[in-house]
């Protein structure tokens, strides 16, 4: 999909609609950044409120994923163009997301494991080798909080109780007790403290 392209597309509809970013985003209970995101190219709208910006816009899924008003005759292949390249941006992404948490935590592991070898294996003074541990730590303390940077941008948090998802604040995401990718946090909707599993997009 053409960000750009797209971007420019809903300004038009927008305008022609007579509508103002900040009136477009409260008809949609969103921000105006979100909107001046969509319009310069930036962001997409989120499938959640695809639908209603469509009607608001008074075009179909389909012309906005195109970026143009698509004949009846073109419909079905844009239509399937577009499927097509949504299931293929999704996975990547999903790769892409795994390959760095996975990559991240390999660079910072290895000091580490490099460096207890060596402290187990050469006889030397017992604080020389806590400092030394503790150093081969410090790249892991380093990545952490970057790592988690993309945890909390890559998809949303479901709610175990109300199935509510969300993307929450950093640092609710950096204090919530956690379990590989599932943290502990309350949710904004339902108010109850659950596990909330990282889903990648509001559909999973
Ligand atoms: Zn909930």
């Amino acid at each position: 999909m053409e960000q750009v392209k797209i971007g420019k597309f809903i300004a038009e509809r927008r305008k022609s609609v007579n509508l103002t970013q900040i009136q477009l985003a409260e008809k949609l209970g969103i921000t105006d950044r979100a909107v001046s995101k969509w319009e310069t190219g930036k962001s997409m709208p989120d499938s959640s409120i695809m639908l209603d910006l469509c009607a608001i816009l008074k075009i179909t899924v389909i012309d906005l994923l195109t970026g143009e008003v698509v004949s009846v005759e073109n419909y079905n292949k844009e239509l399937e163009n577009n499927l097509v390249e949504m299931v293929k941006q999704k996975q990547e992404g999903d790769k892409r997301l795994l390959r760095t948490e996975i990559v991240m935590g390999i660079c910072c592991i290895i000091p580490f494991i490099i460096a207890t070898v060596c402290v187990l294996a050469i006889p030397m003074e017992e604080w020389l080798g806590v400092v030394i541990i503790l150093g081969s730590l410090l790249p892991l303390l380093i990545a952490t909080p970057f790592a988690l940077l993309i945890e909390q941008k890559a998809g949303y948090y479901e709610c175990e109780n109300c199935g509510n998802k969300t993307v929450p604040k950093y640092s609710k995401v950096f204090f919530a007790p956690h379990v590989n990718r599932t943290r502990l946090m309350n949710c904004d909707k339902c108010g109850k403290i659950t596990w909330q599993k990282k889903r990648l997009t509001k559909e999973d």
